[in-house]
């Protein structure tokens, strides 16, 4: 038996139990890992809240965490009891003990200690993909992102730093922005009090930006178009303030040929290559010190609850990692 979070029903953060569950033994291909880190993403709360729908009676939210192998099971030939791993997943990781596949796994290299692993590997790959694959920037792009002192965002915006853009943020308080600041971004708007759409046609000659990375979704997507250069790109790959509501091809059309993505990461580390290929790219960063992840907040696991009401109300800025 170990411990872990569990939601019976979709609902608040009060719906998560803290309970004892069944540890299987890893079967054929399958590796037992004892969880030290586990790191809070918003996507948690899109599964709690049932925003996402569930495909099970009951849920485990959680989607990153590392920890060290206690067993594998036949078949597993690259990864040994005692070895240091990390992982992300579409849900589950809110438990003390957790059976995998060994295939999803990846093994942490020196200097990247457990808690800036869960902080930082499912974020990380998806900054990685965000500005690799959604959209190549280059050297002087100029770009927008909408939550900039978050857990994504901080980290976004160092990444586009290093690539050489001209990275605009926004953030809902003036802690915020002065946080956002010191992580890579030129300028950053409170949006809390100003309409960012000026200010950025203002900060970009009235050229616009060539693309948009907004997981805000409902209260920012309409201002976000307005922002885009012709042709240029919105992407929207999250949706803190609600789901996107109005949104047509023709306003599109009416921006400039802009186009519009919905990426989700899942799709972009689909094989144990994107897997390795996107992660290789992200530990390189972390260990150049091109990446840094500011000092996560850390919590006992079984206080996720609290963590989730401040993240939900905004409380929160960078990345939150829970302790079982
Ligand atoms: P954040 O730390 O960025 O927290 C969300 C932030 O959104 C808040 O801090 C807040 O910042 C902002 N926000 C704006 N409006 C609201 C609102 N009404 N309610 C709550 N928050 C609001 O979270 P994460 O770093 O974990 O994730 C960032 C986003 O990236 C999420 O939307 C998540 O779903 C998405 N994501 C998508 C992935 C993908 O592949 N598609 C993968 C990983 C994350 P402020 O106060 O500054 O406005």
């Amino acid at each position: 038996m170990s411990k872990a979070l569990i939601a019976h029903a979709p609902g608040g953060p009060e719906v998560l139990q803290w309970e004892d569950i069944e540890t299987p033994a890893p079967g054929p291909g399958e590796v037992l890992l004892r969880q030290t880190a586990i790191g809070v993403n918003f996507i948690d709360i899109y599964q709690r809240s049932g925003l996402y729908p569930w495909a099970t009676p009951t849920l485990i939210p959680g989607g990153e965490a590392a920890g060290v192998v206690e067993a594998v099971g036949d078949g597993v030939t690259d990864i040994n009891p005692g070895d240091r791993v990390g992982y992300v997943t579409a849900g589950g990781a809110y438990r003390e003990k957790r059976v995998l596949r060994a295939e999803r796994l990846l093994h942490l290299p020196e200097g990247i200690s457990d808690v800036t692993a869960a902080a930082s590997l499912l974020k990380g790959m998806t900054v990685q993909y965000l500005v690799t694959a959604c959209h190549a920037v280059k050297p002087g792009d100029r770009v927008l992102v909408h939550a900039a002192a978050g857990g994504v965002g901080l980290l976004l915006g160092q990444w586009l730093k290093a690539l050489g853009a001209f990275a605009i943020g926004t953030a809902g308080s003036q802690e915020k922005v002065a946080l956002a600041l010191q992580h890579g971004y030129a300028h950053v708007i409170n949006y809390s009090t100003q309409d960012f759409v000026p200010v950025v046609r203002d900060l970009t000659e009235d050229k616009g930006v060539v693309a948009v990375y907004d997981s805000v979704g409902q209260d920012t997507w309409a201002g976000s178009l307005k922002c885009l250069a012709r042709r240029g790109i919105f992407v929207n790959f999250g949706q803190s303030s609600g789901l996107i509501t109005g949104f047509s091809m023709g306003d599109l059309a009416r921006g400039g040929s802009l186009s519009a993505i919905r990426p989700a990461l899942f799709d972009y580390i689909a094989t144990r290559e994107e897997l390795l290929e996107r992660s290789a790219d992200l530990f390189a960063r972390l260990q150049d010190g091109t990446l840094q992840v500011p000092a996560p907040h850390t919590r006992p696991l079984r206080d996720a609850a609290l963590v989730h009401a401040d993240l939900e109300a905004r409380r929160t800025t960078g990345a939150t990692v829970l302790i079982p």
